[in-house]
C-alpha cells in the first residue's frame, strides 16, 4: 500500500514509525514531516491545513491510505474531501470531528445524551455569560468554542478572572472566530486521566492507558502547553474505571453520533476528571495526544496499520490488540521559552548517541535538517525521548538517562515526567 501521513510532529513521527514497520506499506509518504520523520517517510512540503494541496498530492501518488494527525485538517473536513476523491482514510469526517472543533457542540451532545460533564452555559454575549458567572460564583471555568492551540481554557479564581475571560474572548476577540462563542462550566475536581479508543462508527476498542503533563514545568506549575511528557499505562485508569469510562462515555458518544447522522470514525480520545461522582468528561480530542500516542505506539505490539484500516473499514468489531506488557514514558524536550516565545534554529547534537541506548526511541516533534546533516530546532516542542521498562520508574530513569546524552543548550525538558504514578 503506498500511504500518506499528515501531519509533522512527535505525534506523526510515532506514526510514521509505527506504519513504515508495517508489512503492508510499501510506500510511506508524510506531509510535511520533520527531520526525524525523513527517516521514515519521502517528506512533501504541504502544510497539514492545505486541504487542497494535501488531495491533490494523494491522487497524484495514488495514496492507497491516508492517516490524518492533527485536530484543524479533520475540523477542515479534509477526510470528506479525500473520500469525494476516492481515497480512503483514517479519522472523523468534518461534522463528526465537531467533537473537538465545537466545544457547545460537545456539551449539547453530552446534555441530550445523558452523558456525565461539567454543568455548562453557552453565550455569544458578555452580558448574560457575566449574569450566569456571577450566578454561579468561583472557580469556574471559561472556554473559547472553537480550536485554541489549547490556549482558549481558563480556570478562573475569581468571578471578576472570569468576567476578564469573557471580554478577551467575546469582545477583544482574542482567539477570532473561536472565541465568538464561550462555554463557561462547572469547575470539577479530582484526578485527570485520559482514554483512548479506536471508533468505526459503531464499535469502540479501547486502547492502552496513557496519561500526559500539560504544565511547563516540575510539579505539574507552570503554563499549559501541548504536553511536556506522557506514560503508559496509566495507574489511575483501572480496569474498573475504564469499563466506566466505555459505558458511561464512549459507548453512549458513538451511539449518539450515529444518530445525530455523524457517526465518528477514528480515534476518539476523552478527558476526563474522575470524580467523586465517577468520571466525567473535561473535553473530547478527534485524534491522537501528541505525546500519549508516542508511548502508545512504543507499547503497540501488533501492526498499527491493520487497525487503522479495519477502523476506517467499519471492521473492529472482532480486532484485538496486543500491548508489550511494560511501560513507556516519552520525556518533550522544548526550546526554551516555549508556550510563549521560542527561537527556531539552534543546533541539537547526540541525537544518535541517545538513540543507540536499548529501550530507547527518538521522535522528533519540531525539526528542520540543517547543512552537513545537523539537526536544528524547528519548534515549540522539539523532541520527544521515549523509554519503554518493566515499570513506569525504570522507563523513566532510562529516558532522562537518553535526555541527558542531547547536547542542546537552547532546550528544555521537564525532570519529574511520570510522577504520580511512581508516588502512587
Ligand atoms: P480542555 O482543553 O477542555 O481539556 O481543558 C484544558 C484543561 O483545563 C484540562 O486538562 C483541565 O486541567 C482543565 N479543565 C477544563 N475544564 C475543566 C473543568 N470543568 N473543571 C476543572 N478543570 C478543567
Amino acid at each position: 500500500m503506498r500511504i500518506l501521513v499528515v501531519g509533522g510532529g512527535g505525534r506523526e513521527h510515532a506514526l510514521c514509525w509505527a506504519i513504515a514497520g508495517s508489512p503492508l506499506c510499501d510506500k510511506l509518504y508524510c506531509a510535511p514531516g520533520n527531520a526525524g520523520i525523513a527517516r521514515e517517510a519521502e517528506c512533501v512540503s504541504i502544510a497539514a491545513e492545505n486541504i487542497p494541496a494535501i488531495v491533490e498530492f494523494a491522487q497524484r501518488e495514488a495514496i492507497d491510505f491516508v492517516v490524518v494527525g492533527p485536530e484543524t485538517p479533520l475540523v477542515l473536513g479534509l477526510v470528506d474531501r479525500l473520500t469525494e476523491a476516492g481515497i480512503e482514510s483514517f479519522g472523523p469526517t468534518g461534522p463528526a470531528a465537531a467533537l473537538e472543533g465545537s466545544k457547545a457542540f460537545m456539551k449539547d451532545l453530552c446534555a441530550k445524551y445523558g452523558i456525565p460533564t461539567a454543568g455548562y452555559g453557552r453565550f455569544t454575549e458578555p452580558a448574560a455569560a457575566k449574569a450566569f458567572i456571577r450566578q454561579k460564583g468561583a472557580p469556574i471555568v471559561v472556554k473559547a468554542d472553537g480550536l485554541a492551540a489549547g490556549k482558549g481554557v481558563i480556570i478562573a479564581e475569581t468571578t471578576a478572572e472570569a468576567e476578564t475571560a469573557v471580554d478577551d474572548m467575546l469582545t477583544a476577540g482574542q482567539f477570532g472566530e473561536a472565541g465568538a462563542e464561550v462555554v463557561i462550566e462547572e469547575f470539577l475536581q479530582g484526578e485527570e486521566a485520559s482514554f483512548f479508543a479506536l471508533v468505526d462508527g459503531e464499535t469502540a476498542l479501547p486502547l492502552a492507558s496513557a496519561q500526559d503533563h500539560k504544565r511547563a514545568f516540575d510539579g505539574d506549575m507552570g503554563p499549559n502547553t501541548g504536553g511536556m511528557g506522557a506514560y503508559s499505562p496509566a495507574p489511575a485508569v483501572t480496569d474498573a474505571v475504564a469499563a466506566e469510562v466505555m459505558r458511561k462515555i464512549i459507548e453512549p458518544t458513538v451511539a449518539a453520533m450515529r444518530t445525530e447522522g455523524r457517526p465518528f470514525k477514528g480515534v476518539l480520545y476523552a478527558g476526563l476528571m474522575l470524580t467523586v461522582e465517577g468520571p466525567k468528561l473535561l473535553e473530547y480530542n478527534v485524534r491522537f495526544g501528541d505525546p500519549e500516542c508516542q508511548v502508545l505506539c512504543a507499547r503497540l505490539m501488533s501492526d498499527l496499520l491493520p487497525a487503522l484500516i479495519a477502523t476506517h473499514d467499519g471492521l473492529l468489531k472482532n480486532f484485538h490488540l496486543r500491548w508489550l506488557d511494560k511501560a513507556a514514558l516519552t520525556v518533550v524536550m522544548a526550546a526554551k521559552g516555549y508556550p510563549d516565545s521560542y527561537q527556531r534554529g539552534s543546533t541539537i547534537r547526540g541525537l544518535d548517541r541517545a538513540a543507540a541506548l536499548s529501550d530507547v526511541l527518538l521522535f522528533h516533534a519540531g525539526t528542520k535538517a540543517g547543512p552537513n546533516g545537523a539537526v536544528l530546532a524547528d519548534g515549540g516542542r522539539v523532541l520527544g525521548v521515549t523509554a519503554t521498562g518493566a515499570t513506569i520508574a525504570a522507563a523513566q530513569a532510562r529516558a532522562y538517562e537518553a535526555v541527558d546524552l542531547i547536547d542542546w543548550p537552547q532546550g528544555f525538558c521537564r525532570r519529574d515526567i511520570g510522577w504520580r504514578a511512581i508516588n502512587g
